[in-house]
């Protein structure tokens, strides 16, 4: 037996401001994106922004149903609008933002587990490290590089 232990390296920035500009931006349209939210029934509004390498943005928000597992978060909503859109171009960094209508949300938001799965794709598809870059409505941001800093022991399409 060998007891290890997996370790996650990302970075706290106390605001905006300590971003570098083109991540401050990426932000910036996450918190956009929550405009285009519809959340009806968990009143929880998320706004992503993806950006490509090639400079496009793409933006995303979650949208709910009353049939709920056919809703969708923003995350998946902006890297499959993106994939769709631009399939040749590679994913570079991702921004994702909330706001409540019940709490203040000013501490970051992770990704679901689900979104996570689609990101090692995503990652995959674009061969770098895909910049997670994670806010609430306000506060300190939470910076990931490479998805298995979120997500160890990723299931990886080389098993099928
Ligand atoms: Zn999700």
């Amino acid at each position: 037996m060998k007891k290890q232990q997996f370790i996650s390296d990302y970075v706290i920035y106390d605001d905006e401001k300590e971003l570098e500009l083109k991540d401050a931006e990426l932000l910036s349209q996450a918190h956009e994106a929550v405009q285009g939210s519809y959340a009806s029934y968990s009143h929880f509004h998320v706004g992503a922004a993806v950006r490509l390498l090639n400079g496009v943005v793409v933006k995303g928000a979650n949208i709910e149903n009353a049939a709920y597992p056919s809703g969708l978060c923003a995350e998946r909503v902006a890297l499959f609008a993106a994939q769709a859109q631009y399939p040749d171009v590679p994913i570079e960094a991702i921004a994702i933002t909330a706001e409540s209508e019940h709490n203040e949300i000013d501490e970051p938001i992770a990704p679901c587990g689900a979104c996570r799965q689609v990101m090692v794709e995503a990652e995959q598809r674009s061969q770098r490290p895909l910049r997670i870059i994670c806010q609430g409505h306000k506060g300190a941001i939470m910076v990931f590089d490479g998805i298995e800093t979120l997500m160890p022991f990723i299931f990886l399409t080389k098993f099928l």
